[in-house]
């Protein structure tokens, strides 16, 4: 094959149509899931004006951010993700009854550098509440999560969770001042990537004092040693109380870390995620607008693309936008990267990648306008059915058939057109080169399995 002239820009992808079959799956999945739990769809525009969108992203989102000036002269950028847009249409729409549960399906796009499981270009599947300050919405989430999890066949994951004032007061605890918290925040995100080594350099880097580390590496070292979330809770909630601080930080922190020994206790009681839930004392997640709980859902894969699936507390952020001062959390999908986690684990192996269920293939010319009425009926029974478009002799409709993976062919001939009715039809499987008559019933059921 000649190389193409054009290919698409880089971290974007085309996806072909058998792919589009998965991913399609995915995104109807997820709708039913999130309708179930009773959220209402929500759409807005893919490009925003850039002052939204930076508004509350932090340093690294602009930096992320796809941003244009159109022919007007306005600045605008494309969604890095949904929550801005969430947030500006509930500052406009007081209306709303609240909790407000909402749940968007759509591209969004970040200037990344591409690589296994990270894109220019992806889908993420959101939901989120606003209104409500209740555990019970992050204790929701997490069943919304399981549910969806479980309808996927996905059995082996695991839910990272802890919350943001717990490392506020981790701070509070470094003494490192309440305004150079997201500097040490940063660096401490990449724990798991760079090691203890490089977080203590990106420390001096950042001008954060040592000593700040050494207590808060101290702190975190104890509390991951411990094998259980409760005993881990324990370690963090002992550190606070030893600690004694005036800083108001230490307070928040013990009654966030009280708080997330409910969520977790509540949905370890949940039988889909019983065993499933990990409390991590270093999960600190980019955006700087999380107030409370965080959290990400994580599958090992051949690739480590990471995490499928992430979100938080952001209470305030509506108001940011204009609108009152209310509580809120959600969190998104990956679409892309659940998908592949669900391909390594063959757990969508069921979903056709075929075009149609069904080839109707043409005999004779004279048998073409029955043909067609045989796939018109067959699609009335909920069949995905090709009629041939060829007018190729029959053997090459076979061969079309065989070629798009289609899996059954009925051939319609003079007879069949002579008989002129669709109770029972010539069925070849070509996966075995079985032929039988099936009424339409039989071959509704042969073809959902
Ligand atoms: P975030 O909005 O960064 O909290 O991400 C939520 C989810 O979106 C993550 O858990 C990933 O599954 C997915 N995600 C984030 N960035 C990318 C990317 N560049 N490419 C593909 N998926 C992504």
């Amino acid at each position: 094959m000649s190389t193409p002239k054009f290919a698409p820009p880089k971290g974007t992808r085309d996806f072909l149509p058998a792919e589009m079959r998965v991913r399609n799956h995915v995104f109807s999945t997820l709708r039913e899931v999130f309708e179930a739990f009773g959220y209402g769809e929500l759409d807005t525009p893919a490009f925003e004006n850039l002052e939204l969108l930076t508004a509350k992203g932090g340093a690294t989102i602009s930096d992320e951010i796809y941003s244009f000036t159109d022919k007007g002269g306005r600045d605008l950028a494309l969604r890095f993700e949904f929550t801005a847009s969430l947030a500006r249409v509930l500052a406009s729409h007081a209306e709303l009854p609240r909790p407000f549960k909402r749940f968007q399906i759509g591209k969004v796009w970040r200037y990344e550098r591409p690589q296994a499981g990270r894109y220019r270009e992806f889908f993420q599947a959101d939901a989120d509440i606003i209104g409500s300050h209740s555990l019970e919405c992050e204790i929701e989430l997490f069943s919304l999560i399981g549910t969806a999890l479980k309808r996927f066949g996905l059995a082996d994951y695991t839910l990272m969770v802890f919350d943001r004032r717990v490392l506020d007061g981790l701070m509070a605890l470094a003494a490192i001042d309440a305004a150079k918290t997201t500097d040490a925040f940063r660096a401490l995100d990449k724990l798991h990537k760079i090691g203890k080594d490089g977080v203590r350099a990106e420390f001096a880097e950042r001008g954060l004092p040592p000593e700040g580390f050494d207590t808060l590496i101290g702190v975190l070292d104890r509390a991951e040693a411990q094998s259980g979330n409760a005993e881990r809770l324990g370690s963090l909630l002992d550190a606070f109380a030893h600690a004694n601080l005036d800083d108001p930080r230490g307070k928040l922190a013990t009654l966030a870390l009280t708080e997330l020994g409910q969520i977790v206790a509540a949905s370890e009681a949940n039988p889909l995620l019983a065993g499933r839930l990990t409390i991590d004392p270093t999960l600190v997640r980019g955006l700087d607008y999380y107030t409370g709980a965080v959290f990400e859902a994580k599958a090992q894969t051949a690739a480590g693309i990471g995490s499928f699936a992430g979100g938080g507390r952001y209470n305030g952020l509506v108001k940011l936008f204009g609108g009152a001062d209310e509580p809120a959390v959600g969190f998104a999908f990956g679409v892309e990267r659940l998908a592949d986690v669900l391909k390594e684990r063959q757990t969508l192996s069921g979903i056709s990648s075929a075009p149609a269920d069904v080839y109707v293939a043409v005999v004779a010319p004279e048998a073409r306008s029955f043909a067609r009425s045989v796939a018109a009926s067959l699609r009335g029974h909920g069949l995905r059915v090709q009629v041939d478009l060829t007018e190729k002799g029959v053997g090459k409709q076979f061969q079309t058939a065989e070629k798009m993976g289609i899996p059954h062919v009925v051939p319609v001939g003079p007879d069949e057109a002579a008989i002129g009715t669709v109770d029972v039809l010539p069925v070849k499987t070509l996966a075995t080169g079985e032929q039988r008559h099936l009424s339409v019933a039989d071959l509704v059921a042969l073809v959902n399995g």
